[in-house]
């Protein structure tokens, strides 16, 4: 379990930790695919940290003192939203005694609120089920278009907090914009002789990359999103892979490979491991190697399994 330091050693931390008065903005964002956004947009303007790795699963971050310490000292904290970070975040919002970015304070941005959100639930979905998405589905920024409409958002808060910088803002989200147009045109066209393919997925991460991208996600191994795979639930998995001929399994960095190995085993599959977050792997340093990493990867993996 986490471990949090009691008010009176925060303190103690908060008294030698202390800032300065800076004239950069202090942005603190959950994942590092919001940190990269940010830093898109606010350039010298800004100063971004991000809490979890990319590496980690955003769901389950174990949470850490200097986060509360980060979370105190911000100006912003920008935060995936839909429950993603439901498990770990408000807490540490709340310990970290800071006002400005309580939630629904100006200090708060929820990126969700104006992207595309996928999978809405239509039934009574709740957590108390077991299904970490009961709001949607939060992988949303693996479509560029959402990461354009976040950083759209970052653009305008940042504007709100510090209105002489707006004119600056609004240069780097355009150039943004246009780097980010003319990125996605190639990921499109690599992607593009492989409309259709069937893939199976880990956790439900990818439907707005899916959607994006052409794949059609075929089944998963865990039968709901954060419930671990089950005997009877991969047994139907591996049918549906053979009776549909899938021959990619994605898995994300953070989980086991034991089931997806013996799924790939049975089916013929080829077990691809694939970040789906800005620092998943050394060389996906900001949003735009990130889909360059992860097309790469699946266009190497579809010609070597002849999957298409
Ligand atoms: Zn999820």
């Amino acid at each position: 379990m986490t471990r949090m330091p009691t008010i009176a050693t925060l303190g103690l931390i908060l008294l030698v930790a202390v800032t300065p008065l800076h004239a950069a903005i202090r942005v603190v964002t959950t994942i590092e695919d919001l940190a990269t956004l940010t830093r898109e947009v606010g350039g010298d303007k800004v100063e971004v940290e991000a809490l979890a790795r990319g590496y980690q699963d955003p769901h389950f971050v174990e949470a850490k003192p200097s986060f509360i310490l980060k979370l105190h000292s911000a100006d912003l904290l920008v935060l995936v939203g839909r429950d993603l970070e439901i498990g770990w975040l408000p807490p540490l919002i709340q310990q970290s005694r800071n006002k400005k970015v309580q939630e629904g304070a100006a200090g708060y941005l929820d990126a969700s609120l104006t992207v595309r959100i996928l999978e809405m639930p239509t039934g009574q979905i709740t957590r108390a089920m077991g299904d970490v998405h009961p709001l949607g589905n939060p992988h949303y920024w693996l479509d560029p278009d959402n990461g354009r409409r976040v950083a759209a958002a970052i653009r305008d808060k940042l504007s709100a907090m510090s209105p002489d910088d707006t004119a600056y803002f609004a240069s780097r989200y355009d150039d943004f914009d246009k780097r980010l147009a003319a990125a996605a045109k190639r990921w499109d066209a690599l992607m593009a002789p492989y409309k259709g393919l069937k893939v199976v997925t880990y956790h439900r991460s990818w439907p707005n990359f899916a959607e994006r991208f052409g794949l059609e996600v075929v089944g998963y191994v865990e039968p709901r999103p954060g419930i671990p795979p089950s005997p009877s639930h991969t047994l139907e998995l591996i049918a549906t892979m053979k009776q549909l001929g899938v021959k990619i399994l994605l898995v994300e960095p953070y989980f086991d490979l034991k089931t997806p190995q013996s799924v790939a085993r049975n089916t013929g599959a080829k077990v691809l491991v694939m970040p789906p977050s800005v620092g998943g792997e050394k060389e996906i340093t900001d949003y735009f190697t990130l889909f360059d990493y992860d097309i790469g990867l699946l266009v190497a993996a579809i010609k070597e399994t002849g999957a298409h």
